[in-house]
């Protein structure tokens, strides 16, 4: 019996979660557009944008992002934003201690919320800002361990690790069963 058609094309909601200015919108543009831009504006409503992938045993992965201006931090409409995601992107920025404690809060809540199967990615970024840090990488280390997430620290501005936060992301995605 042939497998599905779909069985090495997945498709997946992918939602981004974490405080405002952490980086998440520009993530997001260095990832479909390849761009960053310094000036860019705040997110005004939510915006969708969508980006495939092919993994090295060739399945691809087409992400929905959702990336939206902050409502969801009132959290009567955080379930609307993250029902239905496959994968939860938690960003903190790596020179400020208060964007790490607002990521322990969102893993609790998508623990208690999100889907039991959702793939969870912990992120630290502004890596580029090395010598602000204050964020500890073995702290970020330390809570994805202890939640079974994926940690990378990534810098939207350089672009390092971006495509390696997604292809990470992608491996670990459940696979239909056949
Ligand atoms: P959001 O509110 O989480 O969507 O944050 P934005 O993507 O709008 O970024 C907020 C600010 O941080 C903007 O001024 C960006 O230029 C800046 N920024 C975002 N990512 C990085 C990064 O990796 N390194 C540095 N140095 N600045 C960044
Ligand atoms: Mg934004």
């Amino acid at each position: 019996n042939a497998a599905p058609a779909d069985a090495k094309n997945l498709r997946v909601k992918l939602v981004l979660l974490g405080d405002s200015g952490v980086g998440k919108s520009c993530i997001v543009l260095q990832f479909v557009r390849g761009q960053f831009d310094a000036t860019s504006k705040v997110t005004v409503g939510a915006s969708f944008l969508s980006q495939t992938i092919t993994l090295q045993d060739s399945t691809t992965v087409k992400f929905e992002i959702w990336d939206t201006a902050g409502q969801e931090r009132y959290s009567a409409l955080a379930p609307l934003y993250y029902r239905g995601a496959g994968v939860a992107v938690i960003v903190y920025d790596i020179t400020s201690p208060e964007s790490f404690k607002k990521a322990q809060y969102w893993v609790k809540e998508l623990q208690k919320h999100g889907s039991p199967d959702i793939v969870m990615a912990l992120v630290g970024n502004k890596a580029d800002l090395h010598e602000k840090r204050e964020v500890p990488s073995e702290d970020g280390m330390e809570l994805a361990e202890k939640n079974g997430m994926f940690f990378i620290e990534t810098s939207a501005k350089t672009a390092d690790n971006i495509n390696e936060l997604f292809q990470e992301i992608g491996k670990r995605l459940p696979r239909p069963s056949q």
